[in-house]
């Protein structure tokens, strides 16, 4: 039977099949919200469940492309009694005889993170090659300088993109017997059997027997055999390969030469060349330095900690922290020590303050719900409370403003987890900004 939601997932979260991933995502959060026990009055446990239960399939690629693709299934003797549709391309709408269902990915990057969209649907081959071309240059230009995974993720998608996407065989091989059934039931015999030759090497034991025994019936029926070598139009040329190697590969080419560049720009020799803080915040000459930059204490005079804190330790009182809660990460990918705060939006109250040692991750948790920002300072040494820095070389916070709410489902209560990454990242388009020392003092 044919039919595009045989289980009617799309429709309990009520889209349309062709839906993108993040249509499906957002009518997720919507229903979850509408529907939940806990926090609407329209709760319907069962509607709640339902709903869960459909995105944790379309919400998943592959198990998306599967769904999509088991809906194309059929009997020989079905072709034979009724008249079926032959597949059509999701893009163009046009019949396709040998469609795949493809995904392809493309990469954003933000300063906070790096994520990864699919992009999926049943293809013919040349509208599967736009979209990877498509997805390919969309990734070249927003997914490459996110840290770490942004070239990591970039690349691979990049070229997995240029070499066809990603797609299942055995979904595949799947299409395209309902193809050679629904040509078959429609009269087109000639087709008919050139796709049941194809489907003959079918790994599935079933369909493969299937169709060699259609594609005997159908030479005995006076098909011709010289004329059933299908063109397979989803070989990739070698310009589209090269193409995509090319994009690949100029990631890490022009990381390379933004890094060299930048270091020809700082002072020689200095340790403190590449933080976040003065490659973002501008203008660069405000940042204020300190001269003495050989590890000495800033000011003789003034006593410094003795004991460095360890990374990730809670600096002065944090009694806003509780078991529970959301989590903030931070990287620091930087060559200098950091103190992060985080403070609620309106208030500015701080609700924690913490330790980042230099090219260390750490992470707080027992964040309650609420809107924060998270700033950050470096310094060159600590005062004798070894809860802030004598000094700040710079102090910056990140741009947005983020929300952290718990979501309570059927099963689980679900916590958030920030994460930051402090890094020296020349010309990502979302700058922390600078703020001053009073301001971070504050
Ligand atoms: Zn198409």
């Amino acid at each position: 039977m044919s039919g595009s939601d045989p289980q009617g997932l799309y429709q309990a979260l009520g889209i349309d099949p062709s839906a993108s991933a993040e249509d499906i995502k957002s009518a997720y959060r919507r229903l979850a919200k509408e529907t939940h026990p806990d926090t609407s009055a329209n709760a319907s446990t069962e509607k709640f469940q339902r709903i869960s239960a459909a995105y944790e399939v379309l919400g998943d690629p592959q198990k998306r492309a599967h769904y999509d693709s088991a809906t194309y299934q059929a009997s020989t003797q079905e072709a034979e009694e009724h008249v079926l549709d032959p597949i059509c391309c999701s893009r163009c709408g046009q019949v396709t005889a040998q469609p795949r269902h493809v995904v392809f990915f493309r990469v954003y990057s933000y300063i906070v993170g790096t994520t990864r969209t699919p992009v999926q649907g049943i293809f013919c081959a040349s509208c599967a090659k736009k979209e990877g071309l498509k997805s390919s240059i969309i990734t070249l230009f927003t997914g490459w300088w996110g840290v770490p995974w942004g070239p990591i993720y970039s690349i691979g998608s990049i070229l997995s993109n240029g070499f066809g996407g990603k797609h299942d065989q055995a979904a595949d091989e799947r299409l395209l017997w309902y193809n050679t059934l629904a040509f078959l039931s429609r009269g087109n015999l000639q087709l008919a059997y050139a796709l049941a030759t194809l489907s003959k090497r079918t790994r599935d034991k079933e369909i493969s027997k299937n169709a060699a025994d259609l594609a005997k019936q159908l030479e005995n029926a006076g098909a011709d055999s010289r004329q059933a070598k299908l063109r397979n139009p989803w070989k990739i040329s070698a310009l589209y390969g090269a193409g995509h190697l090319l994009m690949a590969f100029a990631l890490p080419g022009t990381i390379g030469l933004l890094i060299y560049a930048d270091s020809q720009r700082g002072p020689p020799h200095s340790d403190y060349g590449y933080t976040a803080a003065n490659i973002y915040s501008a203008p660069p000459s405000s940042i204020q330095y300190n001269p003495a930059m050989q590890k000495q204490p800033a000011k003789p005079s003034v006593p410094t900690c003795v004991t460095l804190p360890f990374n990730g330790k809670l600096l002065g009182p944090n009694q806003l922290l509780n078991s529970g809660g959301h989590s903030l990460e931070i990287r620091n990918g930087s060559s200098g020590n950091a103190i992060i705060k985080l403070r609620e939006e309106f208030s500015r109250t701080v609700v924690a303050a913490f330790y980042v040692s230099s090219n260390q991750t750490a992470q707080i948790e027992g964040i309650p719900d609420g809107r924060y920002r998270v700033q950050y300072a470096f310094g060159d040494a600590l005062d004798a409370t070894c809860n802030s820095f004598v000094e700040l070389s710079g102090a910056g916070q990140f741009p947005q403003a983020e929300a952290l709410e718990t979501e309570r489902t059927a099963t689980q209560i679900v916590t958030q987890v920030l994460t930051y990454t402090l890094y020296a990242v020349p010309a990502g388009n979302v700058t922390p900004q600078h703020i001053s020392v009073e301001e971070f003092d504050r």
